[in-house]
């Protein structure tokens, strides 16, 4: 055991927020980490009700927290309420990180980052020379494509919500993002299930599996099953497929990196909470 196994007087404190969250892996994933690189900081889970963002980022200042990771359902309001926006974030209208700069706080969004970071290092695509179609049109979807974009993949968003697609490239207004029909996986490179549909034993297959297999990669973004039904169909068509841990850890990492200035320990991350990558080579 190194000193820092207990907090101190002099432990930097960092939290996540949200509701619910105390199923969250992030307090494991992060104090591991710290404890890796022998840091006295401290990551705690902190439940806060949908209508107390506010009030919960008056706490942070007040409380002195150094970091905040920020989940459902505080992403959008978090964005209103932190004095600064980076540019992701901004465009986003979505925070799942906070840094203090000395009484400033900076909301920030890694998960697109990390999801681009975890297909370049785990799967060997290449974004800029991608055609990827994007199923699905919530909060991950959006980051996931804003990031692939500005990576220069070409990008269709497509949905059950058609309206929620078409929102998506109306905010992102580039020339790469566009939005089809499901049809379209079969053309695709790379193909996103950022839906959440897997999660549960009868959700129906978000799109036709007979769209997809040999040449084609799928990451499903889902990681609770490690491998959900679109994904085991997806291999058995011969697709390179992955699941979402990939982009949980990286996104986590980039937090780390944005606290501490560190380079984060992603093996201890992932060995911590007992996360397997789900994924085949499409062999
Ligand atoms: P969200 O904002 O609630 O969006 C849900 C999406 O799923 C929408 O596109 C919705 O379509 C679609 N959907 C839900 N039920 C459906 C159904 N019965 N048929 C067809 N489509 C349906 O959720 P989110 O935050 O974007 O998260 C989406 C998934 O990504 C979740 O499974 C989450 O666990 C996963 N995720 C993973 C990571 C990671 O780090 N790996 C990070 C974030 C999220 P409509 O618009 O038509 O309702």
């Amino acid at each position: 055991m190194n000193e820092f196994a207990l907090p101190t007087a002099k432990t930097k404190l960092l939290a996540v927020i949200g509701d619910p969250v105390r199923h969250s892996l992030s307090p494991v994933m992060f104090n591991s980490a710290f404890r890796a690189l022998g840091m006295d900081w401290l990551y705690v889970a902190l439940p806060v009700k949908l209508g107390s963002s506010r009030a919960a980022i008056d706490g942070i200042r007040a409380l002195d927290i150094v970091g905040l990771s920020v989940t459902t359902p505080h992403k959008e309001m978090v964005a209103a309420v932190v004095d600064q926006l980076s540019p992701v974030a901004r465009k986003l209208g979505a925070v799942n990180c906070v840094r203090r700069s000395g009484e400033v706080l900076i909301g920030e969004n890694t998960d697109g980052k990390g999801f681009v970071e975890s297909v370049r290092s785990g799967l060997g695509v290449e974004p800029e020379r991608s055609n990827v179609v994007v199923v699905g049109a919530g909060g991950a979807a959006r980051a996931v494509t804003l990031a692939l974009a500005e990576a220069g993949a070409t990008i269709a968003v497509v949905n059950r919500t058609k309206d929620k697609a078409e929102k998506i490239v109306g905010q992102m207004a580039m020339e790469n993002v566009s939005t089809t029909g499901f049809e379209s996986i079969s053309d695709a490179d790379l193909v996103v299930q950022a839906t959440s549909l897997g999660m549960r034993n009868d959700d129906p297959l978000p799109f036709d599996p007979n769209l997809i297999g040999k040449g084609q990669t799928l990451v499903d973004l889902i990681y609770h099953p490690e491998r959900t039904p679109i994904a085991a169909a997806a291999a058995a068509h011969g697709a390179q497929i992955a699941n979402g841990v990939g982009m949980l850890l990286h996104q986590a990492g980039e937090q780390f990196r944005i606290w501490t200035g560190e380079e984060p320990p992603l093996n201890v991350m992932a060995a911590a909470v007992g996360l397997k990558f789900a994924q085949n080579t499409g062999e």
